[in-house]
């Protein structure tokens, strides 16, 4: 199920990147090698009530030179088309302002439901500051300190009140779906047309579950696809759309729908800090993910030619070992016949289960292979292991002390797991687990 989106939006200074890093905590996760992926971050998963949702701090996305007043429109209409609850933030100490009731104005337009958070409520004597806020319009203000944590309680009751019911939007579970992500110009959307030439089967556009997102579903052979459409793929222009930021959001909107997701690299212009930066992103949301380098036409076609390009991308995407290469040219249409059975094969593996007794077979043969290491002289024991879920497949491993199972061992767990079983094109997850 699609998780709601909750976008905070208000004039600067109003405490919107405080309450945004209070609401994801600690569940901002690291992708390793990769510098820069969860700096600045404006997009994250947050949960209250054992309800996973994605919040998104409009504050952080800039528009380089624009005026203020510009760069708050933007944003608040970024809010609007990308949320299904918008917070509107104001001041409690500063009263309302002039930039308030701009930002207001474009609210009031929105059929979004607005939940009207006062900040810098530090304690309970200062409550009475948040009355003038009800002539705003949105109803009754909450009170919060962001700098306290106060508040946020009744703030996030309200906001998932909100939430859209999703059980009528629930995917068709034989249908793949995926995406493809990659900075501008890299070929997504030429790419896109040419695989839907090649499959010869535009059904039509349909609305898809987000308002404007545009959903294409094709059939190739027996299976069902839907392509779900990404940050470049339909140009608008509008100003917030041409920013960085504003494009990785929406790839991370997409990557969210996705079972696979396809991560272009440009042949011609070569691999740049921004394409493991998008490919980061849909390693750490556990999707398959297939590399593919496109317009390999503009390359000189000599023997070692994939060989050579082949070692470059492995070097830079360490992270990405599991995902196949696929060399096309969406211009030339040479080659875009190996992408579809490829999408299907790495869709498979993103749901395949292992039973446990023949995944146990396979760790202790590992285990024989390179015995379990000690630390302090104390020795990990490795029980048994078992699959606890797909999409991606995770394992949990039960051993005598979660401390002692170092990441080198895991790592080469997981190796053995995938000379036994594949899982080409999908990342897996192991946990250990402590059983005495
Ligand atoms: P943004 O521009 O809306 O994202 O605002 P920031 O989160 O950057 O906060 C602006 C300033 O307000 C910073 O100096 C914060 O430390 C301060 N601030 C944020 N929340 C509170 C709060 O609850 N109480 C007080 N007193 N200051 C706060
Ligand atoms: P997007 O911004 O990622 O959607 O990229 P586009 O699909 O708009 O493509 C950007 C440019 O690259 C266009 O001028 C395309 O004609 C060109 N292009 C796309 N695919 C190929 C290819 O396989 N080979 C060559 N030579 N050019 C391509």
């Amino acid at each position: 199920m699609r998780k709601s989106i909750v976008a905070i939006v208000g004039r600067p200074n109003v405490g919107k990147s405080t309450i945004f890093n209070r609401l994801v905590g600690e569940r901002i996760s690291i992708v390793e090698d990769i510098p820069g992926v969860t700096r600045d971050r404006i997009y994250a998963e947050a949960e209250w009530l054992n309800t996973p949702f994605n919040i998104i701090d409009t504050g952080g996305i800039e528009l380089g030179d624009e005026p203020l007043l510009v760069q708050m429109r933007e944003q608040a209409e970024v809010a609007i088309h990308e949320s299904d609850v918008i917070i509107f933030m104001v001041n409690g100490r500063e009263g309302i302002t002039a930039a308030d009731e701009e930002v207001a104005k474009l609210l009031y337009k929105s059929n979004k439901p607005i939940v009207l958070a006062v900040n810098k409520i530090d304690n309970p004597n200062m409550k009475e500051q948040i009355y003038e806020f009800y002539s705003l319009g949105f109803g009754e203000p909450f009170p919060i300190s962001g700098t306290h944590s106060l508040g946020l309680g009744d703030l996030l009751d309200d906001v998932v009140k909100h939430f859209p019911n999703r059980e009528q939007e629930d995917k068709d579970e034989d249908t793949i779906y995926f995406s493809l992500i990659g900075r501008p110009n890299v070929g997504k959307s030429s790419l896109v047309n040419a695989l839907l030439n090649e499959e010869r089967v535009i059904v039509s556009n349909i609305a898809g579950t987000t308002r404007d997102a545009i959903d294409t579903p094709f059939k190739s052979g027996d299976q069902d696809f839907v392509i779900i459409d990404t940050a470049g793929m339909r140009k608008r222009g509008k100003i917030y759309e041409k920013t960085e930021k504003y494009s990785i959001l929406r790839a991370l909107k997409a990557i969210e729908r996705s079972d696979v997701v396809l991560t272009l690299i440009d042949a011609e212009e070569g691999i740049i800090e921004q394409d493991k930066k998008i490919a980061g992103y849909a390693h750490e949301a556990g999707k398959a993910v297939i590399i593919v380098v496109n317009k390999w036409d503009t390359i000189n076609q000599h023997d070692k030619a994939i060989k050579e390009f082949e070692e470059q991308i492995r070097a830079h995407f360490l992270f990405l070992d599991y995902a196949p290469i696929v060399f096309l040219s969406a211009q030339t249409r040479k080659r875009i016949h190996t992408l579809i059975p490829q999408v299907i094969t790495a869709s498979e593996n993103h749901v395949k289960r292992i039973e446990t007794n023949i995944l146990n077979d396979v760790i202790m043969d590992a285990l024989a292979v390179n015995p379990a290491p000690s630390k302090h002289g104390k020795k990990l024991k490795v029980l048994y292991a078992t699959q606890v879920s797909v999409k991606p497949p995770t394992f949990v491993v039960f051993v005598n002390d979660p401390e002692l199972m170092h990441f080198s061992y895991v790592r080469f767990l997981e190796n053995k797991i995938r000379e036994a079983f594949g899982f080409e094109g999908t990342p897996i997850k192991i946990f250990p687990r402590k059983r005495n």
